[in-house]
């Protein structure tokens, strides 16, 4: 406590009623948190289970869970819950699922899932396969964040085109239920819908989380406001913390007049203002201070910083993305030498994932060590997708997306013809494609060697699926099954190399470990999983991260500006800023740019002491080399805090010759 400043101190200490936060960046405001879980612990005595701290990114719940766990551990810190909403969400459903119309083992469907149905739906229902697919399921996702129904979509239609999107919805809704599956916006819609309907079931939660506390909450959206203002209403005893200027997710639903709202709803909230940032160097502030003061404000912020003025901010001109890669790599090098910095200390910023490719090869020939957060995770890899689909079977036969994607893999010769059959056939009785499989009546449509291969397919199914529940431990089991459908064999003949199928399925290896290691008793949270449980936490995508940034590596990190949100890095690179690129070309057509300038807010703040901005003279667009333009955020900074490099060409030419000698030199000797 005697590290806080005195504003902190009264954040932490305030319990008699409601409390906002609102600070600018590295002001503390996770700090305050993290704190306040240990004070209200430590000092009132209340139980570490009786607390939850939700967040956004897995990655964010990650920090702040460790920031925790350095301020209390062992018995004391048992069943305090720290995560995302969406994994709070699902806690609330899977203990609730019955009362939400689930069965156990729910499935949740990803992004590509929930496409699938709506591009079936359209196919099969609509007669309209031209639909824009991407759009549709932004609609979805809206309404669901603004808790509007099918029914209230649809009686709020306005146009045909609307109508059918409504109905579409509808069927939707529909289909995700009946594959007992829920999507993203489901984890936090369906508690919401829970709470309002049944009072007795929210007096239960209400009496478990009596003290909630929320970081970054100017991203909530409408639902997760509902929820927060659920679990607390009565008590009131909340603490939220927020930055209007670090509202980034207003195209995910974010309302960061959520701030304002919170207000008028809880007439005796508190309100704290930190204004001391201990995070970054006064230079780096000041340039963050200036280009926000280009968009409009609710509350006025002040911003200062005690660290010194610092190094001034460099912004790079280069000439192409092959020679920002480069520079960039090379910048590493020669800072991590001259600072005596660690790869770790560094972070590259973007602002979409396939700026990241280039960069990415770059830093392979030299042989930096990186990591990516976010982008190419571990779950979108084939063979993870697979046998993930594999584990929602056993957990959820009805799970037809998972059917659909295993049941030919490896080959079973079940061909389209065959599926097409067992889906009318499914459709009519209104069963999932798994226990169409079982029923008698399936062969009056499907004979002879196609049923065999579904029926052989379903049995693996089924037999793996007892002995999971008789067995005391099912990860020998699942092993087992991988060896049956000699899933190996299978990679080896769709990769491109040996080498590549050993790496594919020692992955699947990596997973059912995982499987396994969440199968233990886990004695901080006081909780035994099933393996249901452990399939449906592995689809939130939360545990693999976790093991990843477990290792702490000595990793230059990747990541795009949105991830990037909570975290700090001594040195710090954006790279691209070019209109079109940052400001990204959607915003600027649909004239967001403030939100992108809050972006840039949130990447230039991630600082500490060193900060550097990249862009390319040219780049090349659909095969052909197009002109940039500088983005306008370069013109937005203080000026006299900038030092340009390598502008004009020629000169330009001359700063790479010389980037890539010293490089070459420092190679030299280090390989010495
Ligand atoms: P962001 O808006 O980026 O999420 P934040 O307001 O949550 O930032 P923190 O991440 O909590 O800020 O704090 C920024 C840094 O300042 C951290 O390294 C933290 O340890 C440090 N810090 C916070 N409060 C103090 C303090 N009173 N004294 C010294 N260091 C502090
Ligand atoms: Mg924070």
């Amino acid at each position: 406590m005697s590290q806080l400043n005195p504003r902190q101190r009264e954040a932490v200490k305030y319990i008699d009623g409601p409390l906002l936060v609102l600070a600018g960046a590295g002001s503390g405001k996770t700090s305050v948190i993290t704190r306040k879980i240990a004070y209200l612990i430590e000092e009132c005595g209340l139980k570490a289970k009786h607390i939850a701290a939700v967040t956004f990114t897995n990655k964010a719940a990650r920090e702040m869970k460790e920031r925790v766990s350095a301020l209390v551990s062992g018995p004391a810190a048992r069943g305090l819950t720290v995560s995302t909403f969406h994994n709070l969400g699902m806690n609330i459903i899977r203990l609730e699922h019955k009362a939400v119309g689930l069965k156990p083992g729910f499935s949740i469907f990803d992004q590509q899932d929930c496409k699938a149905i709506i591009k079936d739906l359209l196919f099969k229902e609509f007669d309209e396969a031209e639909e824009d697919v991407d759009q549709l399921q932004a609609h979805f996702s809206n309404w669901k964040n603004d808790m509007l129904t099918p029914a209230q979509a649809i009686k709020q239609a306005i146009t045909a085109e609307d109508l059918t999107a409504a109905r579409l919805y509808e069927r939707y809704d529909h289909y995700l239920r009946a594959y007992n599956a829920v999507d993203f916006d489901d984890l936090i819609l369906m508690p919401v819908m829970l709470f309002r309907n049944h009072p007795e079931i929210l007096a239960a939660w209400r009496l478990r989380i009596r003290y909630l506390l929320v970081d970054e909450y100017q991203d909530t959206n409408l639902s997760q406001y509902e929820l927060v203002q659920q679990l607390v209403a009565g008590r009131q005893a909340f603490t939220v913390v927020g930055d209007d200027d670090q509202s980034i997710y207003a195209w995910r639903g974010a309302r960061p007049e959520n701030l304002v709202r919170l207000q008028k709803d809880f007439p005796t909230l508190k309100l704290v203002k930190l204004e001391q940032n201990y995070r970054s160097t006064a230079r780096i502030l000041k340039a963050a201070n200036t280009l926000i003061a280009n968009n409009p404000h609710v509350y006025e912020k002040a911003l200062w910083s005690q660290l010194g003025m610092g190094d001034e901010i460099r912004i790079i001109r280069v000439r192409n993305e092959e020679a920002e890669a480069e520079r960039i790599a090379s910048e590493i090098i020669d800072t991590r030498l001259k600072k005596r910095a660690q790869y770790k200390d560094f972070s590259v910023l973007y602002r979409g994932n396939h700026q990241s490719r280039l960069l990415e090869l770059k830093l392979q020939a030299y042989q930096i060590p990186y990591r990516i957060s976010g982008g190419t995770s571990f779950f979108s890899r084939n063979e993870i997708k697979d046998a993930m689909s594999y584990l929602r079977l056993l957990a959820n036969p009805d799970d037809d997306a998972a059917f659909l994607r295993v049941v030919n893999v490896p080959r079973r010769e079940i061909g389209p013809v065959t599926l097409e059959k067992l889906s009318s056939y499914a459709e009519s009785r209104k069963i999932s494609l798994f226990s169409a499989i079982s029923e008698f009546g399936l062969e009056s449509v499907l004979t002879g060697k196609t049923l065999d291969h579904l029926r052989e397919f379903s049995e693996i199914i089924l037999h793996t699926g007892q002995k999971c529940e008789e067995e005391h431990d099912a990860v020998p089991v699942l092993k087992q099954l991988f060896t049956r459908i000699d899933y190996e064999e299978w990679l080896l003949q769709n990769s491109t190399s040996p080498q590549q199928a050993e790496r594919r399925m020692a992955n699947v290896w990596i997973l059912l470990d995982q499987v396994a290691r969440m199968l233990e008793y886990d004695a901080a949270a006081d909780e035994q999983m099933t393996l249901k449980d452990a399939i449906g936490k592995l689809l939130l995508r939360d545990i693999m991260d976790q093991q990843k940034e477990e290792e702490d590596e000595d990793k230059v990190h990747l990541l795009t500006l949105h991830a990037s949100k909570g975290l700090e890095f001594p040195h710090v690179f954006i790279m691209g800023l070019e209109e079109d690129i940052l400001p990204h070309r959607n915003s600027i057509e649909t004239n967001q740019i403030e939100e992108e300038r809050r972006l840039m807010y949130v990447g230039i703040t991630r600082a500490q002491r060193s900060l550097c901005l990249t862009f390319c003279s040219e780049r090349k667009q659909f095969g052909e080399k197009i002109e940039t333009i500088p983005s306008r955020f370069l013109d937005e900074m203080p000026q006299e805090d900038l030092v340009w490099e390598g502008l004009g060409q020629r000169n330009e030419e001359r700063n790479q010759a010389r980037g890539r000698a010293t490089l070459d030199a420092l190679l030299r000797d280090l390989g010495d």
